[in-house]
Parts: C-alpha cells; structure tokens; sequence
C-alpha cells in the first residue's frame, strides 16, 4: 500500500521485532530464530537501542527452549549495550528478565537484585501492567522456594494492579498465578474459579502458553480431588500444547504431574515412563526444584516396587537438590540486604498509586491495551468482519487436530459460502456486499458456542471450527446459522436484498489430517451448492 514512499528502515526493523514478539507464545522457536535476525539486522545498521530490545527477547526465548545458562550471556550482553536513555519499561522487562533466569538457576541473591532494578524502572516508567509483572516474577520467586504464603501475597498484589486496567491478558496472567497458590494452600474451588475467568480472558491463540498453564492447574485440582480421568485429559492437553509450542519448563511440569497421578492409579510401567521423559526434558534446561520433584517421585516408585538400589540412588539425587536448594535461599547477606530494598520499594509503590492521578493511570493503561490489542488484531483478525484470519487458522487447526487425535475426543468443521455473492456486489455494489459479510459474521458469530471459531477463510467464506462436538451437533448448529442468515432482515441493508449460504459439514476421522478435514468440507460445500445452495450437506453419511 506505501509502495510510493520510501521505505524507513528503523521502522522495518521496529516492525520485524513486533512480529517477533508476536510468535513468542503460540511459537517460540520461530520467535527465537525471528528475534535472532533483528538483532543481527539491528547490530549492522547500527541501531544500538533496537539491539539490545532484540537480544532481549531473543534471551526470554532462549530462556524458555533452551534454560538459564543459554539466555544468559545473551541477556547480559543485552543490559550492557541497552543505551541509558532507553525506554523505562525496556529496562523493567530486561531487568525482570535476568530476575527470572538467575531465578531458574537457584540464584535467588542475584535473581532479588535484578527484582529490585526492574521494580524501581517500573516504578520510573509508572506503568501499572509493569507492577503487575514485577510482582508476579517475585511471587514465582518465593514458588520456587517452595514459600507458598510468601508467594501468595505477592501474586495477589499483582492481581489487584491487574484487575484495576483494561488488559484482559495481564489479569488472565495474575489470575492463574494466584490460582496455583491457592492449589499449594488447598483452596481448590477458589483455585478453579479463578482459572475459569482467566481462561475467558485469554486471547487464543496467542496465549497458548498460559492456557496449557491452566489445563496443568485445572488438572491438578482434579487429581487432588480423586477425578482422576480428567486430571489426566488435562495434563495431557497442557502437555501437547506444550510439546507443541517448545515450553520445556511447561512440558517438564506436565509430566511430573502425569508421573504422579499415574502412581496414584497404581500404573507404576506409565508413571515411570513419564518420570524418566521428565527427567530427560528437565535435563535440557536445567532447574533444581523441578529436578528435586521428579527424584522424590522417582525413589518412591522403586521403593514400592522392591527395587530398593535405585530407590536409594533417586533419594540421594533427591537429597542433593534440597541441599543445595536450602543453600541458596534466603538466609545470606545480600538477601537481607535487598530484603531492606524490597519494603523500601513496596512503600514507595503504594505511595506513588495512590498519588497518580485516576485519569492518568487509565490513559496510560488503555493505551498499553490498546496497542496489544492491535498487534493481535493485525495479526489474527480480519479487518472487515473480525473473525480469526486464514493464517489463525492455518496455525490453529493443526493444533487443534492433533488435540482431538490423542484424546479421541470429536472435533467438526463448516465450511461456509454465500450463494451468489458475484450477483449481490453486481446489484446492490461492493460496499452493500461488505455489510453482508459484516453482519453475515456477526450472525454466524452469535450462534456459535465460546469454544467455537469462526475463520474468515477468503473472500465471501467462512470456517467454523467446533469442538467436542459430533457430526450430528455440527449438522444442527449449522442449520441453526443457515435458518437465522436466511430469517435475516437484509432488506435493512438495502432493499430488496435477499442473502443465502451454503454449508458443508464434516468430522474429524481417526488418522485425519487438518488438509484432509478441510478438503472433505470443501467437497460438502460443492455438493450444497449443486444441490441448490441455501442448504447444509454433510460429508458422510449421518449417524445418531
Ligand atoms: P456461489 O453461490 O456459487 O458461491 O456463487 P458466488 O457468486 O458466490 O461465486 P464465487 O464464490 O465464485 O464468488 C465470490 C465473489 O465474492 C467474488 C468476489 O467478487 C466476491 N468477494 C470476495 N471477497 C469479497 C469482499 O471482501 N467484499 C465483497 N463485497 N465481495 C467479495
Ligand atoms: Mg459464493
Ligand atoms: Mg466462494
């Protein structure tokens, strides 16, 4: 579209980085290659502050695929070249970071003093949503000493900064953090309650990552409450999504939980299997408390079995670990001292929220959501109608797919077409024919179920994807969206005007493809239209 104007190569690279960023959650490794890329991009023109922005998330990637160790250097190198003018909230996410990954490392001295710098350039930036941020990785400071009181206190702090902005993500965020406490201190309904709004407040896909997160929890409060089947389809969920998007923590986390839940159920061949497969993924990035879990349960399996040399073997592994964790906790020097720091920090924190002014703070906030919000819009959503894009699709449906294949569970697509949609832009114009489609997605839009999505696939087109659902549900809820289409009073939108679809309707089948479900769709929709449009036709014979 700008093709007259000369093209700004500072605002293509802040363009490249913002893609970057946007494949952090559904799809780390292609962040960490695309990341890669801008800084070496970044480091050649010269633009030193973009660099160190670059190298920032391509540490936080690193972080997530690869451990602590691997991020480091990148993230230091990130700090030393950050320029002192540099944005405050860069600073605050940078330091949060490094928090974070000495945090990994059992560091806890080193991981308190990069808390303290990031909370004090939040404190400069006053950002609220940062607060929230820098609350929430103390909190996850203290998890992994395993101090859930401590823990929880900060967690709630961060849910109420959250709670008080317009950023659905941030309170989906500090709601599942909070809601894992809660399951330490065994709150569980409280605990589900609050995963159950934040899974409302989640905006898919880009927050696959914390959704996996609350399959973990959601499965977790099932296990401790003897709902063992769905504890498992939980963590099973969780863990594909993990598997899928590369979170090595999270996939690690799943399977402990798996180990664990098995064991209960006296399937100690199953339980095993995922105990060693977490002790490999653990291994790849490396995390003491994690590790510690997993040859707790380890030793305890082999002592029911009889196999006392490898229980003893695991307990002294085990033993290790919390030595060396025990280490490392609070007690020094430094961590007294930065314990001053931190009630310093606190106070002057709550000073300052209350001394900004409540108009400003809303200003300030909506136009950080604001900003989120585009970035996804841009990314996900179609401008016209907003409903997900091809290439949402495109990412999701896979996903979805292999979902529904390991858990044999159903999943039904539609493929949706306006009839004659050539003659409505010939008759009424093409703007006429926009506002079909606009209102045309919207009714489509309101017979849909939350779980459900509607795609707009291209042109006059639209995909449904419906979960958990059989043929026989798709076949209704389809004929429920042609009824209230053709009921439509489209004589509003111009007079005259007449507006019909065609559907058709298919089921995912064992070893399917995404390809193949879609083309089997697409070969319904022929047959509809063939039929006389204005009718729904299935892909298969329907049973039930
Ligand atoms: P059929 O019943 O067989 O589907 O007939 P049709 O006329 O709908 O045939 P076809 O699917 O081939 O044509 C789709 C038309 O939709 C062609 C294109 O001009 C129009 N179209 C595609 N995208 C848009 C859009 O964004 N806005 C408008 N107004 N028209 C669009
Ligand atoms: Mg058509
Ligand atoms: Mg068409």
């Amino acid at each position: 579209m700008n093709a007259t104007k000369p093209v700004d190569p500072r605002l293509q690279l802040m363009q490249a980085l913002g893609d970057a960023k946007a494949m952090f959650a559904p799809k780390c490794e292609v962040c960490l290659t695309l990341a890669i890329e801008a800084a070496q991009q970044a480091t050649q023109a010269g633009y030193v502050d973009l660099e160190a922005e670059a190298r920032l998330l391509w540490g936080r990637a690193l972080l997530i695929l690869s451990g602590a160790d691997a991020a480091l250097p990148v993230l230091r190198r990130a700090r030393r070249i950050l320029p002192a003018d540099a944005p405050a909230h860069v600073a605050a996410e940078l330091e949060l970071t490094l928090a974070q990954a000495h945090a990994n490392g059992g560091r806890n001295g080193q991981a308190m003093q990069h808390w303290l710098l990031g909370m004090e350039h939040a404190l400069r930036a006053r950002a609220p949503a940062l607060y929230a941020e820098a609350y929430l990785s103390l909190g996850n400071l203290y998890v992994a000493h395993n101090d859930t009181g401590s823990a929880f206190h900060y967690h709630a702090q961060a849910l109420e900064f959250a709670a008080a902005q317009p950023d659905p993500d941030l309170r989906a965020k500090a709601g599942i953090h909070l809601a894992a406490d809660l399951i330490g201190l065994e709150r569980y309904e409280l605990a589900e309650q609050l995963l159950l709004a934040a899974e409302r407040d989640l905006v898919l896909p880009l927050r696959q990552d914390w959704q996996a997160e609350i399959y973990n929890y959601l499965g977790n409060i099932h296990a401790r409450q003897g709902r063992t089947e769905a504890a498992q389809a939980f963590l099973e969920r969780a863990y594909a999504i993990n598997l899928e998007a590369g979170f090595l923590w999270g996939q690690t986390v799943n399977l402990i939980g798996l180990g664990r839940l098995l064991r209960e159920l006296k399937r100690d061949a199953q339980a095993e299997a995922y105990l060693q497969r977490a002790q490999e993924t653990v291994a790849r990035f490396g995390a003491a408390h994690l590790s510690q879990q997993i040859h707790q349960q380890l030793s305890q399996l082999y002592e029911q079995r009889g196999d006392y040399a490898s229980a003893l073997q695991h307990h002294i592994a085990f033993h290790e670990y919390h030595q060396a964790i025990a280490q490392k906790a609070m007690s020094s020097r430094v961590n007294k001292l930065a314990a001053r720091r931190l009630a310093a920090a606190e106070i002057k924190l709550k000073l300052l929220s209350s001394e900004i002014e409540l108009s400003q703070l809303r200003q300030q906030t909506s136009e950080r959501a604001n900003r989120l919000q585009q970035l996804e819009n841009a990314a996900y959503r179609d401008g016209l109608t907003g409903a997900f894009n091809r290439r949402a699709l495109d990412e999701r449906l896979p996903l979805l797919v292999a979902q529904a294949q390991q858990q044999g569970s159903p999943l039904s697509l539609l493929v949706i077409d306006f009839d004659h949609f050539k003659t409505i832009n010939d008759t009424y114009t093409h703007q006429v024919g926009d506002r079909v489609l606009q209102e045309g997605a919207r009714q489509m839009q309101v017979t849909l179920r939350d779980g459900d999505s509607l795609f707009r696939y291209g042109g006059e087109e639209f995909t449904v994807v419906i979960g958990d659902t059989t043929l026989a549900g798709a076949l209704r809820l389809a004929e429920r969206i042609r009824e209230r289409l053709e009921a439509w009073p489209w004589d509003d939108v111009a007079s005259g005007l007449r507006a019909t679809i065609s559907i058709g309707a298919t089921t995912l089948m064992p070893g399917d493809s995404s390809t193949e479900l879609l083309r089997r769709a697409d070969l319904a929709l022929y047959q509809a239209k063939r039929a006389g449009r204005n009718c729904v036709v299935s892909s298969g014979d329907v049973h039930a």
